[in-house]
């Protein structure tokens, strides 16, 4: 099974994909981490994204197309008893959609599941700007309702380097989220045709939003 989280920043796609991706066997596939490893390794693609990352703006379609294409092959080849992907921050726009569509369909597969994960806007805005990740696991926290149990210390790898997400920021911020309605909850149409479209309420505790996902998911 393919599926894909789709939903605006902040609501909880990164926290839940990563709770119910290897419940359903699933590799998560979230286009914004991929994007800050090549960013953090400096590779060349790393170096081209970084100027589009942390203004809040969609990197190039071409070099996201090309990074999550990548990882799936991968999967594929090092991971084969995988049941499918769960996307994740992937597709943003008509063309992705189509690519990814193409993709999956050379090898004889298809999205069989969207997610559309959903919360009031001011609650996003609070999330985001209070969300700190660890720079070296890339664990996330947010600093007032998922605080790391020792203050400014990773719980997972003891690292004491948590920082703000460049792309975090109140104006980045505003530019993603003017993205997300203009150009990816659009695509919520796309997907509804094929009559594989189910609503999650984001703005619930973690474990009954992880319970209705893997309902949703099912
Ligand atoms: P995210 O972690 O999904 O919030 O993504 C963080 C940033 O990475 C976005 O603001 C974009 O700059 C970039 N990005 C992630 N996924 C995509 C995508 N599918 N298309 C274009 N840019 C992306």
């Amino acid at each position: 099974m393919n599926a894909i989280l789709l939903g605006p920043q902040g609501v909880g796609k990164g926290t839940q994909g990563e709770i119910v991706a290897p419940r359903l066997r699933l590799t998560r596939v979230a286009s914004g981490d991929l994007l800050r490893a090549a960013i953090k390794a400096e590779t060349p693609l790393g170096k081209d994204a970084k100027v589009y990352y942390d203004r809040g703006a969609l990197v190039p379609d071409d070099l996201v197309i090309g990074l999550v294409i990548e990882r799936l092959k991968q999967v594929a080849h090092h991971e084969p008893d995988l049941a499918g992907a769960l996307f994740d921050g992937f597709p943003r726009n008509r063309a992705q959609a189509e690519s990814l569509d193409s993709e999956l369909d050379g090898i004889g597969q298809r999205i069989d599941r969207v997610v559309n994960l959903d919360a009031p806007r001011a609650i996003l805005i609070a999330r985001v700007t209070e969300r700190v990740i660890c720079a070296h696991c890339g664990t996330i926290y947010n600093l007032r309702t998922k605080p790391p149990k020792m203050a400014g210390v990773c719980d997972v790898c003891g690292s004491t380097d948590l920082r703000q997400r460049a792309d975090d920021t109140d104006a980045a911020l505003t530019e993603r989220l003017r993205l997300y309605d203009d150009q990816t909850q659009p695509l919520l149409e796309y997907y509804r045709a094929r009559g594989i479209v189910r609503e999650v309420n984001g703005d619930a505790p973690i474990d009954r939003v992880t319970s209705d996902l893997l309902t949703a998911l099912s």
